[in-house]
């Protein structure tokens, strides 16, 4: 089968290569992938800012549809539609794994980058990994459930970040700042999404998404709106870093009020230079996540049934893996929002 691989260390090393179809041990399930989401740490894998194990297959953000299970394997059939969570393995004996924090066990690797991801046709996964997809929720729509999961866990569930009544800011409407958008306005606050002048289609998006404002940063200097919109002029409740770039985790600490919260949900790939001073002066909360927890998971699923959030809009590109360059250069000049590999044959 074809599949999009990391293939040794370094910059780039990304090939489509041949390879045998995975084969399923005990308490596994083998997938058949139907759609994977490319995402920003896929690009970072490319550039060599994100650790990886090659020779790998990447994408670890996977729909398809399980076409062998083995025996030990209960409340799954062949057949059934399904997503996954990322971890491959985690220790179950660090600290974090007897917490519950799988997401940050010190030995945990992961589909798509410690071992191998879904850009290709057939993968396995351990059983306890999976979600059904709720019937209204096709495969495409589906891939996407990874990183909404990844936004519940860093919006919602440790301890939630947003309350009604909070003035939001989002900087950076692309794929993720959407799904925090659609989180942020279901928990009740107003939103401000930020972006430049290449979001005019994000812009169009988050409007619909219910984003009470959209600005260009380039255009429009974000704190004359803010101080008109919050009480007294005091700044955002709060601010969410969707964007991975250091401008934006700039700008967003002159737009949060004092006692506010930062919450870094983009990666940068590297070190950005921020002013920690503020963190006294305004006596903030900055809090991050990373990747997502079961938890978070059966959360982003029920907010995709009950329709809450909308994935489908943000899919703009869907390639076959054999056109994966295209895909990535696509997705890196940041012409759509979502780009889809899809399993050719
Ligand atoms: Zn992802
Ligand atoms: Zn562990």
């Amino acid at each position: 089968m074809k599949a999009v691989m990391k293939v040794a260390p370094g910059i780039g090393n990304i090939e489509l290569r041949d390879i045998d179809e995975p084969k399923m041990q005990a308490e596994q399930v083998k997938i058949k992938v139907h759609s994977a989401g490319i995402c920003g740490t896929d690009l970072h894998i490319y550039k060599d800012e994100y650790p990886s194990f090659p020779p790998v297959v990447l994408g670890h953000e996977v729909a398809g549809e399980i076409i062998e299970i083995s025996k030990e394997v209960d409340g799954y059939q062949i057949g059934d539609r399904v997503t996954t969570e990322t971890y491959f393995s985690t220790c179950g004996i660090c600290a974090y794994c007897r917490d519950g924090y799988t997401n940050l066990c010190l030995n945990r690797l992961s589909i798509g980058s410690g071992v191998n991801g879904g850009f290709t046709q057939y993968l396995v996964v351990p059983a306890t990994n999976l979600h059904h997809l709720p019937e209204n929720v096709s495969f495409e729509a589906g891939a996407l459930t990874e990183p909404l999961a990844c936004v519940v866990n860093g919006v919602l569930d440790k301890p939630p970040t947003v309350t009604p009544g909070d003035v939001a800011v989002i900087a950076g409407p692309g794929a993720i700042g959407l799904l925090t958008l659609q989180v942020v306005k279901s928990a009740g606050a107003t939103v401000v999404t930020l972006g430049t002048d290449t979001d005019q289609q994000r812009f169009e998006l988050a409007e619909q998404f219910g984003s009470d404002y959209t600005l260009n940063v380039q255009q429009q200097d974000p704190l004359d709106l803010i101080r008109q919109i919050t009480n007294e002029g005091l700044g955002a409740d709060i601010v969410y870093e969707c964007s991975g770039a250091g401008p934006a985790a700039m700008q967003l600490i002159d737009l949060v009020r004092r006692q506010g919260r930062y919450v870094q949900v983009g990666l940068f790939g590297h070190a950005v230079s921020w002013d920690l001073d503020q963190l006294c002066y305004k006596e903030l909360i900055a809090t991050g996540s990373f990747a997502s927890t079961p938890e978070s998971w059966r959360r982003a699923i029920r907010l995709l049934a009950d329709g809450t959030v909308q994935t489908m809009p943000l899919i703009t590109d869907i390639f076959g893996v054999n056109d994966w360059r295209k895909a990535f250069d696509n997705f890196e000049q940041r012409n759509g929002i979502k780009t889809l590999l899809q399993p050719v044959g």
